[in-house]
């Protein structure tokens, strides 16, 4: 079955054709975070969406080339910078950190490149792109010294959003007033300095300033992936304007169309309401993990909603996440064992070949109905362990199946990771080290957690006590 799409651009389902099917890889975009806090788990919904969907598209024998931009630089994290008393990069620096750290925890696979906007060579490539932009006529400086993006003269300005641009209402009030516009929708491409900015500023031909956010997108992107992506991602609040300028800048410098296939993934709820810090119902990854989640979970709980339907979190559901994982090491550890066996008896049941059912995989071909495809994951769970009570699962059907799970997992990454065998001198050294802790005896202490670090561990001390773990410079 074909791999289909549904297509914010076209509002339709659409069979995936790559730009160019002899051009591989697969160029796909997808907006990445603004650095002036830490990421919520509603933002990482969208990233595990688009996880998801690089994943999928690999098992299906494509090569995807990813780019995921770091917006550190705009209104919020400069306000940010400024509360904080602190540069700007400094302050930036440590929600990025904290973004790729959630990553990992979540299993997201990296991009392939993750461009930050302030970097030299892309506010070059900003201020290139706004000078033919005005060449073309599609932008001006206003008497304000901003520059600004004429909607007017952009034709398929609003086709994203499915926007009548005589609608348009004001969205909310851009820094500069407004009667500096010719349209009130006309967004800024560069913002004129002013004292808020502080020294967060750059020169350019029409004075000191900043770049607006959606121009940091249509340079990054042209400039890592060229003239055209087959596939860009981002949360339905970045359709409008956020894409929808995107559009109109790009295709505006490059005169071609921009992106191919357009996808975006709905809103997560919390309790059924909006996530916002004043309900205080807004989490981040690290406020599910302090009540003793793993990341494996979130990952299973935020992925397992068809990315087109708003996602309704709740506690209940980490516990069902929780129960469903365990659902599948069961299973895992019940294939191995007959896998293992040589009992000689045939498979009779319905067990036999999961090759032939391609069912998981046709799922997410189709539009990434991951709903469906875990549905039949739990569905062959269920048969395969009936087989398995009643012994009529052979070890070589059970090994198809557990070479069934590898590949699925390869798209869901939810498998628990090995045990971890902790070597006994390490353990003997670590207990001594706890001996010599509750003795108060603090200087052995850290002589014991520097000889554990030499040999590759590290302790970390938790509620539970500690725990011994490989530490990263060992992989
Ligand atoms: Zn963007």
């Amino acid at each position: 079955m074909a791999l289909r799409f549904f297509n914010t651009y076209s509002r339709e389902i659409e069979e995936f054709e790559p730009r160019d099917p002899a051009a591989r890889p697969i160029k796909m975009y997808t907006c990445g975070p603004t650095v002036y806090s830490r990421a919520h788990i509603g933002n990482f919904r969208a990233y595990i969406f688009e996880d998801l969907l690089q994943r999928h598209l690999e098992l299906r024998g494509y090569k995807v080339h990813r780019v995921m931009n770091i917006t550190d630089v705009d209104d919020k994290t400069i306000r940010g910078a400024r509360e904080a008393k602190v540069p700007l990069a400094k302050f930036t620096e440590q929600f990025k950190q904290a973004f790729f750290e959630d990553a990992k925890t979540l299993r997201i696979k990296a991009a392939d490149e993750f461009p930050s906007a302030t970097d030299q060579r892309y506010i070059e490539r900003m201020i290139e792109m706004i000078s033919t932009l005005i060449s073309n006529g599609l932008a001006y400086q206003a008497d304000d010294k901003s520059v600004y993006f004429r909607i007017n003269k952009f034709p398929n300005y609003g086709k994203l959003a499915h926007f009548d641009l005589t609608q348009l209402q004001s969205t909310g009030r851009v820094k500069h007033d407004e009667y500096d516009k010719e349209h009130i929708g006309d967004f800024a491409l560069w913002k004129a300095w002013d004292e808020e900015d502080g020294d967060v500023k750059w020169d350019s031909p029409w004075g000191p300033g900043r770049p607006g956010w959606h121009i940091e997108c249509s340079a990054m992107s042209t400039a890592l992936l060229g003239d055209q992506i087959d596939i860009h991602c981002g949360g339905v609040d970045n359709i409008f304007p956020h894409h929808e300028a995107e559009i109109a800048q790009s295709e505006g410098v490059m005169g071609k169309k921009f992106v191919r296939y357009w996808l975006h993934c709905a809103h997560l709820l919390v309790d059924g309401q909006k996530m916002a810090k004043s309900l205080a119902n807004f989490y981040t990854v690290p406020d599910v993990l302090s009540k003793s989640y793993t990341g494996r979970e979130l990952r299973y709980a935020l992925l397992r909603v068809h990315y087109r339907v708003p996602l309704n979190f709740t506690w209940e559901g980490m516990n069902e996440a929780r129960e469903s994982l365990t659902r599948i090491e069961d299973w895992l550890v019940r294939l191995r064992e007959v896998a293992k066996q040589e009992n000689g008896q045939r498979s009779t049941s319905y067990a036999e070949r999961p090759t032939e059912k391609a069912d998981f995989e046709n799922a997410l071909d189709d539009d990434l109905n991951i709903s469906a495809a875990l549905g039949f994951l739990f569905e062959s769970i269920r048969e395969t362990n009936r087989a398995m009570d009643e012994g009529k699962l052979d070890a070589a059907s059970a090994q198809a199946w557990l070479d069934w799970w590898k590949r699925s997992d390869s798209v869901l990454d939810l498998e628990a990771e090995a045990e971890i065998v902790v070597p006994p001198e390490v353990a003997h050294l670590s207990e001594e080290r706890e001996n010599a802790r509750r003795e108060k005896n603090w200087k052995r202490s850290d002589d014991l957690r520097d000889q554990i670090f030499a040999l590759g561990w590290e302790v970390r001390d938790t509620k539970e006590g500690p725990k011994l773990a490989r530490h990263a410079s060992c992989g």
